[in-house]
């Protein structure tokens, strides 16, 4: 895979986003002998590339670590011919009066008979002070890259999912203690974490408590929380504060291209079809009930898989036509 030149062709298919779900269906829409770009606006793999060890995805008993699962993915989906083009991002996407789309990118335009949208999410910011102000220099959303820079240190987590509580674990590796801080006193997440981070000495719950402030003079120094049931307000003593309070789809540049949901998710029949034809959605960012690799893999398959058929009945021009829009910045739709 090689990054390149906007295509002055139509493409049978573009991707938009390089997760599980993006380059699954990269791999069915080039297995297809379609003519296939992925772009992703990072680095290939999405939120698993930033995953320490994926337990829960089938055929790896021990376990494996999610940047390496994601460069399987990504050499595989290569194999079979699909072009990724990493650090590219999608700014909008445009029908074309012939059918085709127009997937604006910020370093060029490329023309599709056929999109599909696998765009990913991101975590939640808090909003409390402190939280824009200390990035990195005490504030985190990824354990795997920042963690070993807490050796010996104590930190504080927020949240009560699954993110909260592996990336918790994840951390008592380096440091020596894990304030928890959940707003209820039932924690979120499968319980066979909930049952490893209560059986870890490292972790101290701090329940029923939402943060209210993050202070230091440099660095952090401490973690202000509140105590919604009894207003009590208690100051942790922290180097480090990991926030994992939910994610956000990346769905804003859809905003008035595709049907979201009220929480931004892109909605489709259950067939993955967008409110636009040949506008397929995969992945995290779709609304659908399961937040899993295996649910985003599944469903990228199922994606690629409809956009071949989509593109079997489309009256569209195919590769090799010439485009005007080829290589030029548009403005969206
Ligand atoms: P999540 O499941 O939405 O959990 C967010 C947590 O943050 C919840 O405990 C929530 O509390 C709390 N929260 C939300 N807003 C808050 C606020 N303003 N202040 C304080 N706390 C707040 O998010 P996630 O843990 O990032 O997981 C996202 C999805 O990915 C889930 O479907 C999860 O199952 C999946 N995931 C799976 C794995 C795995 O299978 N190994 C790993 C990671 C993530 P409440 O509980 O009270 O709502």
């Amino acid at each position: 895979m090689t990054a390149g030149a906007p295509s002055q062709d139509v493409l049978d298919v573009v991707i938009v986003g390089a997760g599980p779900a993006g380059l699954t269906a990269g791999i069915y829409c080039s297995r297809s002998r379609l003519r296939t770009v992925i772009l992703e606006r990072n680095m290939a793999g999405g939120q698993i590339a930033l995953t320490e060890l994926v337990e829960n995805y089938p055929g790896f008993p021990e376990g494996i670590s999610g940047f390496d699962l994601a460069e399987k993915m990504k050499i595989q989906a290569a194999e079979f011919g699909a072009e990724l083009r990493e650090i590219e991002a999608v700014t909008a996407l445009r029908r074309e009066p012939d059918g085709c789309y127009g997937v604006v990118t910020d370093q060029g335009t490329l023309r599709a008979r056929s999109v599909i949208l696998a765009p990913g999410v991101e975590a939640k910011r808090s909003g409390i002070p402190g939280e824009a102000e200390f990035i990195g220099r005490g504030v985190s959303w990824c354990a795997t890259c920042d963690g070993a820079l807490y050796r010996g240190r104590t930190v504080a987590v927020v949240g009560g999912g699954d993110s909260a509580v592996e990336e918790g674990l994840f951390l008592t590796k380096f440091v020596d203690k894990v304030y928890l801080v959940h707003r209820r006193d039932e924690l979120r997440a499968a319980p066979i974490a909930r049952e490893r981070a209560f059986a870890n000495p490292k972790f101290e719950f701090v329940w029923d408590s939402v943060p209210r402030r993050i202070v230091g003079e440099q660095i952090v120094e401490a973690l202000e929380v509140e105590n919604v049931k009894t207003g009590v307000a208690r100051r942790l003593p922290v180097s480090g504060v990991f926030m994992y309070i939910g994610q956000l789809p990346n769905t804003t540049w859809l905003k008035d291209v595709v049907d979201l949901d009220e929480q931004g998710y892109i909605v489709t029949d259950a067939l993955l079809q967008t409110s636009l034809p040949g506008v397929f959605a995969c992945g995290d960012a779709h609304a659908n009930p399961l937040k899993q690799i295996a649910m985003a893999v599944g469903e990228g398959a199922l994606a690629a898989v409809q956009a071949d058929r989509y593109l079997d009945e489309l009256d569209c021009p195919a590769p090799g036509a010439a485009s005007a829009a080829g290589g030029s910045a548009a403005a969206p739709a």
